[in-house]
């Protein structure tokens, strides 16, 4: 899929995560991504590298949410990791499809949603890279989106231990201030509960599999797609998911 104009230029990410990052070594770049328009560095960033407790944050699998981008660069801009770096070895992946994040397509370059690709055989490279990482699962993986059909941010939660049922609405509940919850009890085809889409599904059976359940298959203990609405300002999706990060690490964090 090529799409002739750029909505963003990616080097703008790349230049500000350079710039912000005390340590340049934090910053990794295994892949890279050849197209027509250039070749994309696929970055990931390890922040408190040998801790216990691991978490995984990325955004930009879809290519038209800049919101997600927006939010792990202002995450790292405003120090917010700081706090966990105690006891919390944070993975960020800043954009899984830079591609998409310049010319605004929820495609990669070969016009595939790779949020879509993750049970497949020789998925796409950027899969391929966002598979590498998650080889040993994580203690929490958070995912940011966003949806521009929706009224409002929801989230899907798929967890092992019935303990952490409530994050969901936790989370929810930091952030209704900023921007509203949809309270729908259908959303995107799928059963929601107060904004919280927790189906019970075997992996097994399915025929695709987004990232989060490619996470939840290599172990990871809490998967959280979150989806802020379209429709609001840049700003307010961006403090929405940062609202969220806060409330899930904060859940899980000091002996949780
Ligand atoms: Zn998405």
């Amino acid at each position: 899929m090529t799409s002739s104009r750029k909505i963003y230029n990616f080097q703008t990410v790349i230049d500000r995560l350079e710039n912000i990052s005390n340590d340049p070594n934090n910053i990794e770049i295994s892949h890279t991504c050849k197209t027509a328009a250039g070749i994309y560095p696929l970055i990931k960033i390890v922040l408190g590298q040998g801790n216990t407790r691991r978490a995984l944050i990325s955004a930009g699998i879809h290519g038209d949410e800049p919101g997600g981008v927006e939010t792990v660069v202002k995450f790292l801009q405003e120090n917010r990791h700081s706090s966990y770096m105690d006891e919390w070895e944070i993975t960020l992946l800043p954009c899984i499809n830079p591609y998409g994040y310049e010319f605004g397509t929820r495609e990669n370059h070969q016009g595939k949603d790779l949020n879509r690709l993750f049970k497949v055989e020789n998925p796409p490279l950027e899969v391929v890279f966002a598979q590498s990482i998650m080889e040993t699962g994580f203690e929490l993986s958070i995912e940011l989106h966003e949806d521009n059909e929706s009224k409002g941010y929801y989230l899907y939660q798929k967890g092992v231990d019935k303990k952490h049922e409530g994050i969901g609405l936790k989370i929810l509940n930091s952030l209704k201030e900023i921007m509203p919850v949809n309270l729908d009890e259908e959303i995107d085809g799928s059963k929601a509960d107060k904004g919280v889409i927790g189906k019970e599904l075997d992996l097994s059976a399915m025929e695709w599999w987004p990232m989060a359940f490619y996470s939840y298959s290599r172990g990871t203990q809490m998967c959280l797609t979150l989806e802020a609405a379209s429709c609001f300002e840049l700003n307010a999706r961006v403090d929405a998911h940062l609202s969220a990060l806060n409330t899930a690490l904060n859940h899980f964090h000091k002996g949780s």
